[in-house]
């Protein structure tokens, strides 16, 4: 048994029919790194970074900040890693930065929205981010997406500030520019964002919370928090299919990637790239080697047919793993 896991660790994720699935680490802090290495993630598919702004008793400066994304892409030694910018407002505050109250502070000032309201912030992270690309394969993605013009607006800042590190003399690696897809607006023009960003990770947590309208850290409303609901699915296999469309990456790396109803889904879809927390990682890898991808994908049309519920999805999904 312990033979059997060590090998997994090593080996790339496959389905049984053969089909790649990746799977990465989603990290919240620099400590976080090592056990993604020592489980065999195959990249870091997601790194919070509004944890370094959270665990500071200040703003961390450009060095800080380099430091530590230079830490990062160093120990995954080539294996590519996506850094998320601040996602800062919502659920997450910084105890150094007075922010005006909100009533509905999820569907407030918070993610890309706040950043690029604040460009000295942005700039400084995107400054330490394109320092650190030198040392590896490094994406960034913006946090909490709607419109196509936000993605426009940070894309050309950081191309404002790549080019002022040119022309200063760095030494700058080949740097992927995506996106977060986490707000329905987002989702439904995937076939646009599909075109200007490359990778698309779609953050399942935001997503559903919000396509349900039930906030997702609130108890009284738990029972709409459906991950499996038919319209998620449907709305996911959107998103994938535009990228496909596009040869874009499609990485999902909400809490949902990890679980084993959803998994069988996500390879149907044809999804690239699962991120979750290193502890899933072997579950999850065991349990794609058992999965047949080509088998998934029917079911996943099936599903997008005939569900109407969450409890038809999560029985045909069943159904469907005990062949
Ligand atoms: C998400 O919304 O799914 C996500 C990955 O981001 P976070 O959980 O940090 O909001
Ligand atoms: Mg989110």
């Amino acid at each position: 048994q312990l033979k059997k896991l060590k090998n997994l660790k090593k080996r790339p994720t496959v389905s049984k029919d053969g089909f790649p699935l990746q799977i990465a680490a989603n990290i919240n802090n620099l400590r976080d790194v090592s056990s993604a290495i020592s489980i065999g993630a195959e990249g870091i598919g997601l790194y919070r970074t509004e944890f370094l702004f959270m665990n500071a008793t200040h703003l961390p400066t450009e060095e800080e900040q380099f430091r530590a994304y230079r830490y990062i892409v160093k120990s995954m030694h080539g294996k590519p890693v996506t850094f998320r910018t601040l996602d800062i407002g919502g659920d997450k505050t910084l105890p150094y930065m007075k922010l005006p109250h909100e009533h509905n502070p999820f569907l407030g000032y918070r993610g890309i929205r706040f950043c690029l309201d604040h460009l000295d912030i942005f700039e400084t992270q995107l400054r330490a981010l394109i320092r650190a690309s030198r040392y590896g394969n490094v994406s960034i993605i913006f946090p909490l997406v709607s419109t196509i013009q936000e993605f426009k607006d940070a894309k050309e800042i950081y191309e404002e500030v790549r080019h002022s590190l040119v022309k200063k003399g760095y030494k700058i690696g080949h740097i992927h520019v995506g996106t977060m897809i986490e707000t329905p607006a987002a989702a439904m023009l995937a076939d646009k964002f599909a075109k200007i960003a490359n990778p698309i990770n779609i953050g399942t947590n935001d997503l559903i919370q919000f396509m349900m309208a039930a906030d997702r850290g609130n108890s009284l409303v738990a029972n709409l928090y459906l991950p499996f609901d038919p319209s998620v699915i449907r709305m996911i296999k959107y998103i994938v299919d535009c990228c496909h469309q596009n040869n874009v990456k499609a990485c999902v790396c909400g809490e949902m990637a990890a679980s084993s109803v959803a998994i069988p889904l996500l390879l149907g879809m044809g999804v690239n790239e699962l991120s979750m927390s290193s502890m899933s990682i072997l579950r999850s890898r065991s349990l794609i080697k058992n999965l047949n991808a080509k088998a998934m994908r029917r079911l996943v049309n099936k599903i997008v047919k005939s569900a109407s519920s969450e409890i038809d999805v999560i029985r045909l999904v069943h159904s469907s793993i005990a062949k």
